[in-house]
């Protein structure tokens, strides 16, 4: 079984993703890692994100390693991220190892669960199940810099709330790819229920579409 959960940032995609993996005993892939590994490889290297055959060429090149290093979880990484996601050719490179994972797990599990951006529309369009977070941006600016400060990084909530606008902006109107929900995808508002409740709507959905 493959199901997709797409949404904008911070709206809790990890944490419902990392809880239906955990309940089903499913392999877990945040291809978000996949784009931030790309970004700070890229930052690290000194290219410019804007560079499509530098950073594409970085993708084609990327190791597992990479997606599980530390620093990845930074705002820069996350601003640089959203640019080098926007090149088609980075984005190619990128979509045969999310595929390759959803239909074959890794450890033998039955299922995958794939968080990002676009694992229903393009990634897994055949996914047997479609989930589309979201809330509103001001709940989302709050919990990523609740998260951001608890990580013990130095953040100042306004220009969190900026950063995070510009980001879902540019992921929203990019011609690739771009963040919207798939068709057929089911769209739960997380701004008033907490992570158990999101759980819950999730399992209702997923006991609905298995066999
Ligand atoms: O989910 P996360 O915030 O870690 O993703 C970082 C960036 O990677 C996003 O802002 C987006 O630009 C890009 N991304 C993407 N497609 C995905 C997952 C992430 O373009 N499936």
């Amino acid at each position: 079984m493959i199901i997709a959960v797409d949404g904008p940032a911070a709206a809790g995609k990890g944490t419902l993703s990392r809880n239906i993996a955990e309940a089903f005993d499913f392999a877990h892939l945040d291809t978000g890692s996949i784009y931030r590994a790309t970004a700070k490889k890229v930052l690290d290297n000194g290219i410019d994100p804007e560079d499509d055959a530098a950073c594409a060429d970085i993708a084609r090149n990327l190791t597992a390693d990479d997606i599980t290093s530390d620093g990845l979880r930074t705002e820069a990484v996350g601003q640089a991220a959203s640019k080098v996601s926007a090149i088609p050719a980075v984005r190619a490179a990128l979509l045969d190892f999310q595929r390759d994972f959803a239909n074959t797990p890794p450890h033998g599990k039955a299922g995958a669960v794939l968080d990002g951006r676009d694992v229903g529309t393009v990634v897994c369009p055949e996914a047997q199940v479609k989930i589309f977070i979201t809330a509103d941006t001001e709940v989302r600016g709050e919990r990523r810099f609740k998260e951001l400060q608890s990580a013990g990084q130095n953040a100042i909530y306004a220009r969190v709330l900026e950063e995070m606008k510009e980001r879902d902006e540019r992921d929203s109107s990019r011609s690739v790819a771009p963040l919207k929900p798939a068709d057929d995808a089911i769209v739960i508002d997380t701004g008033k229920l907490d992570a158990q409740q999101v759980f819950d709507q999730a399992l209702e959905i997923i006991r609905s579409r298995q066999p």
